[in-house]
C-alpha cells in the first residue's frame, strides 16, 4: 500500500483544463487543491471574445469564462492557492511538489494542467524592447498604441485575432507573415482581409526591431523587414510590435521526470491522461500539441479528473 499524501488531488494550473479537473474532482468529494501559477486563469485571461466555446451563443470574454469556471469549482469545495509549483518529486509515494515559497505539499495524485506560454522570435532586439514596444498580448497592451502604427507577426488565428483587435486602437496594423499560406481559419483570415486598417506583408520576417533610448526611456521606432524570397531589407516605421507566433508548453520543471516530445509537450497514454508515473496525469495545452482549444483543454481536464478518481478508488479511497 503506497504511503498516503496530505491531499488526494493536487492540480497544477488553472486554465480550462485545470479548472475542469477541479470541478470534477471536487464534485467527487476529493477536495482538490489548485495551484493557480504565474497566470491565474491561463491564456484565456488575455483573450478577448471567445466565440467557439459551446454554450455561449453570443460569445463570452475569456476572463469572465475563467471566473465562472473557478467559482463553479469552488462551489464544490476546490481550494485555490496563488502560488507557482516549480519543483516536483514523483520518484516515490506520496507524490511531492514544492511551491515558489518553498512550501512542500504531498498528494496521492497530481494533475498537470500548466498550459502554454507565448513564443517569441528569439532575436536580441526583440528582447531589448520587450515591454517598451514589443508585446505578445494585444488585449493587455493594445491600449498603449492609440493612433499609432503597429505590426503583428504570425499567420495563425492568434495573429488574425490580435490584428483585428488592434485596429480598435492603432491607426494602422501591418500583419507580417513569413509565407503566403496561412494557418489561420478562413473565417478569421477573411475578417482580417476585409478590415481596411490591416495591411499584409507576406514572405516577410522581422530582421531587427529598431528603436531609441532617450534618457533611459526605450521606445520602438520601426522594424527592419526582410523579404525571405529576395533577401531585401526595408525599414518599416511603427511604434508597436506584437508577436503572435504560437505557444510553448509550460513543462520545463518536469524535464527528466515525465516523458515529453522535443518541444516539451507531455506524453500520455493513448486516449488517456496517464503519464508514465502512476497517479500523475496531464491535460490541456501542456499535453496537447494538436488541438489546443479551450474546449479540448476542458475535455482533457475532465479525463484527468476521471483517471485520478479511478486510481484513488483502486487505492481504496
Ligand atoms: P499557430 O501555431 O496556429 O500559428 C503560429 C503562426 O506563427 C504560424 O503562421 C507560423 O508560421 C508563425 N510562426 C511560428 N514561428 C515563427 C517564427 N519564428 N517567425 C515567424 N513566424 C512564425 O498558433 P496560434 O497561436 O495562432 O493558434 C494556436 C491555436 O489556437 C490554433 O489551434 C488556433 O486555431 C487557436 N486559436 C483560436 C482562436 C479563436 O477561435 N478565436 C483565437 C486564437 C487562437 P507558419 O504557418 O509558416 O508555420
Amino acid at each position: 500500500m503506497p504511503q498516503r499524501g496530505q491531499h488526494k488531488v493536487i492540480i497544477i494550473g488553472t486554465g480550462p483544463a485545470g479548472l475542469t479537473a477541479a470541478i470534477y474532482t471536487a464534485r467527487a468529494n476529493l477536495e482538490p487543491i489548485i495551484f493557480e501559477g504565474a497566470q491565474p486563469g491561463g491564456q484565456l485571461m488575455i483573450t478577448t471574445d471567445i466565440e467557439n466555446y459551446p454554450g455561449f451563443e453570443k460569445g463570452i470574454a475569456g476572463p469572465e469564462l475563467m471566473d465562472i469556471m473557478r467559482k463553479q469549482a469552488q462551489r464544490f469545495g476546490a481550494q485555490s492557492f496563488f502560488k507557482t509549483i516549480n519543483k516536483v518529486d514523483f520518484s516515490s509515494k506520496p507524490l511531492r511538489v514544492w511551491a515558489d515559497d518553498n512550501t512542500e505539499y504531498t498528494a496521492d495524485t497530481v494533475i498537470i494542467a500548466t498550459g502554454a506560454s507565448a513564443r517569441y522570435l528569439g532575436i536580441e532586439s526583440e528582447k531589448n524592447y520587450m515591454g517598451s514596444g514589443v508585446s505578445a498580448c494585444a488585449t493587455c497592451d493594445g491600449f498603449f498604441f492609440r493612433n499609432q502604427r503597429v505590426v503583428v507577426v504570425g499567420g495563425g488565428d492568434t495573429a488574425m485575432e490580435e490584428a483585428n483587435y488592434l485596429t480598435h486602437h492603432a491607426s494602422e496594423v501591418t500583419l507580417i507573415h513569413r509565407r503566403e499560406g496561412f494557418r489561420a481559419s478562413n473565417i478569421m483570415l477573411e475578417r482580417a482581409k476585409k478590415n481596411p486598417k490591416i495591411k499584409f506583408a507576406l514572405n516577410t520576417v522581422i530582421d531587427e526591431v529598431v528603436g531609441s533610448n532617450e534618457n533611459g526611456r526605450k521606445s520602438v521606432t520601426g522594424v527592419n523587414l526582410k523579404n525571405v524570397k529576395t533577401g531585401e531589407i526595408t525599414f518599416h516605421p511603427c511604434e508597436g510590435v506584437f508577436i503572435a507566433i504560437g505557444h510553448e508548453p509550460n513543462t520545463k520543471f518536469l524535464k527528466g521526470i515525465l516523458d515529453m516530445d522535443e518541444v516539451g509537450y507531455l506524453k500520455t497514454e493513448k486516449s488517456s491522461s496517464k503519464t508514465k508515473i502512476e497517479g500523475v496525469y496531464a491535460c490541456g495545452d501542456a499535453q496537447d500539441s494538436v488541438y489546443r482549444q479551450a474546449i479540448t483543454a476542458a475535455g482533457t481536464g475532465c479525463m484527468a479528473a476521471i483517471d485520478a478518481e479511478r486510481y484513488l478508488e483502486s487505492m481504496g479511497e
